[in-house]
């Protein structure tokens, strides 16, 4: 069986060790395996500093941009071939893996976009020059450098292009070398870009290195220029935030962890409109793509009491129009959830869920689609139901990652809206339903603290609107709390966690020299 090798110090190279078996959710055949054990890697450390940091930090912005085009159009030019390792290692339909992989060269060629306008400069003026005396000539500057260390990213498995690439675009452009990290059970899709990059010879030496199988050692040996971008289980986030290595340096930690994202449903909407539909059709959605495996995924649906039947109906009815099976057949509309292991969780997740209020969708007999007999992780979509009032605490404090939705009755006030979603303390993004711009207006000071990001759903976007759960390369991603309290992406803000800001004090002629004004 083919072992995944990791590619570090300039070459792939193999772990030692029998490692783990990575397999095809859908038939549980193995596919490859995996290890890094032995391997080293805080040489892989050394040389991202030492050969891939200079090397990336003599380009200007736009020269980097140019970069991140060129492993655009790698990837683009195996985009078949992608998507079908998607399909078989994530159990992802054709449309989950497009999800994964056109995200991912859409935000490299977004950065791609922004080193252009950011132009031949090495150094990036954060704001204008400040007067700091009477005299015009002392002023202050901010300003933002590359920092001089290595960026450790560490991604979940649930996308393993877009995961990898939307980290690795911010830091390449901000002249910083990474080393990547995929989740082991869905390692093939990010093994294989990085081999197209190296076989195109895409970036400098050390700019990109990738470890497939366990952290290991990795983030031990970080030191005070480096930081660590992490996607996954606020557990593991936490361990990484106490790590002596962190500790010691101040290394920068990203963490982007659990979310219990909610849709509310405005008070004003009426079935059969524009903002009705939408709102179904997003509820639908991510419930059931990439089998609820997204951490931006609605989990819980806040409907005024008064709609709450009809809106239970209509999502019963789209989701038992769901075709759950094997994700190689066309007429599958959602794959099996990843491992072993997530089935498990999924199952106690739902089980945990319903014991807070009903079960008012579910299947128990599920025959998958085109699925051998009694393989693969499949599990049917669920949706459960809250009384109105009902304390309700695990539905607003476990996320369950699979096809799983709570609907949850409120009286229909912003005010209680904000309430109920203020009890996921801190999510990733949440939306609100309405053409009501006075209660949009209300739910929007009442959810924001609590998030990185809303989505206002209205009939004026609804043709237009990709939904809540697609995240955009020119807006922030992250959120407070329970989300990790993480910022990544956000177009130039992405650059923020890769640079160093300085405030520069001195003759005005030469700050705006250093700036790129003069
Ligand atoms: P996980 O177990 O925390 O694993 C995530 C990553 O961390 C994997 O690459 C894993 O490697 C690695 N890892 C595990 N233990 C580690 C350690 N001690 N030190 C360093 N790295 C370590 O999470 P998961 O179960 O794969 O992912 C699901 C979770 O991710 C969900 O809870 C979801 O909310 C979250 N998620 C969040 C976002 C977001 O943007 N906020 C996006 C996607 C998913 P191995 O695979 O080799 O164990």
């Amino acid at each position: 069986m083919k072992t995944l090798e990791s590619y570090l110090c300039g070459r792939f190279v193999a772990g030692t060790g029998d490692g783990e078996t990575i397999v095809n959710p859908a038939t549980e055949e193995p596919l490859a395996r995996v290890s890094a054990d032995g391997l080293d890697r805080a040489a892989a450390l050394r040389y991202a500093r030492e050969t891939g940091g200079p090397a990336l930090r003599a380009l200007t912005f736009a020269e980097r941009g140019a970069l991140l085009k060129a492993a655009s159009d790698a990837i683009v030019a195996h985009r078949n071939e992608l998507l079908e390792l998607g399909i078989r290692n994530g159990g992802n339909t054709r449309s989950d893996a497009k999800f994964d992989l056109d995200g991912a060269t859409f935000t490299l060629s977004a950065y791609a976009e922004l080193g252009a306008a950011l132009g031949a400069t090495k150094v990036i003026a954060d704001g204008d020059s400040i007067p700091l005396a009477r005299s015009p000539r002392f002023a202050g500057q901010h300003v933002r450098v590359p920092r001089q260390g290595v960026a450790v990213h560490v991604n979940a498995f649930n996308f393993p292009a877009w995961g990898l690439v939307e980290k690795a675009a911010c830091a390449l452009l901000a002249g910083v070398p990474v080393v990547t990290k995929p989740a082991s059970s869905s390692a093939l899709v990010a093994h294989r870009i990085v081999q197209l990059l190296v076989e195109k010879q895409v970036l400098p030496a050390g700019a990109l290195q990738l470890l497939c199988g366990g952290a290991g050692d990795l983030l031990e040996h970080l030191g005070p220029q480096d930081v660590v971008a992490f996607t996954g289980s606020a557990a593991t986030g936490m361990k990484i935030r106490r790590l002596e290595s962190v500790i010691r340096h101040s290394v920068r930690v990203n963490v982007e962890a659990d979310s219990l994202n909610a849709a509310v449903l405005g008070p004003d909407v009426e079935p059969g409109t524009d903002t009705w539909d939408l709102f179904v059709k997003d509820v639908v959605r991510d419930m059931t793509q990439k089998a609820g495996q997204k951490c931006t995924a609605i989990r819980r649906v806040l409907v005024p009491l008064a709609q709450v039947d009809r809106v239970r109906e209509e999502l019963c009815d789209r989701l038992s129009g769901i075709v759950v099976g094997n994700p190689a057949l066309d007429n599958v509309r959602m794959g099996p959830v990843a491992t072993a292991q997530q089935l498990a969780d999924v199952r106690e997740g739902i089980d945990a869920l319903a014991r807070d209020g009903r079960l008012v969708y579910g299947v128990s007999d599920l025959k998958p689609a085109g699925a051998p007999e009694g393989k693969g992780y499949f599990v049917a979509p669920v949706l459960i139901e809250l009384e109105h009032g009902a304390e309700g605490r695990t539905v607003h404090e476990r996320e369950v990652f699979g096809p799983c939705s709570t609907l949850v009755p409120y009286a229909g006030t912003a005010d209680e809206a904000a309430e109920l979603v203020a009890r996921g303390q801190g999510g990733l993004v949440s939306s609100i339903y309405s053409d009501d711009t006075a209660f949009v207006q209300d739910a929007v000071l009442g959810l924001a603290p609590y998030h990185g990001r809303l989505f206002l759903g209205s009939a004026k976007i609804a043709e237009h609107s990709p939904g809540p759960g697609t995240v955009l390369p020119l807006l922030v991603h992250g959120g407070p709390g329970r989300a990790g309290g993480g910022e990544e992406l956000g177009g130039p803000r992405g650059l923020e966690f890769y640079t160093q800001r300085v405030a520069l004090e001195g003759a005005r002629p030469v700050l705006d020299r250093i700036a790129g004004r003069s």
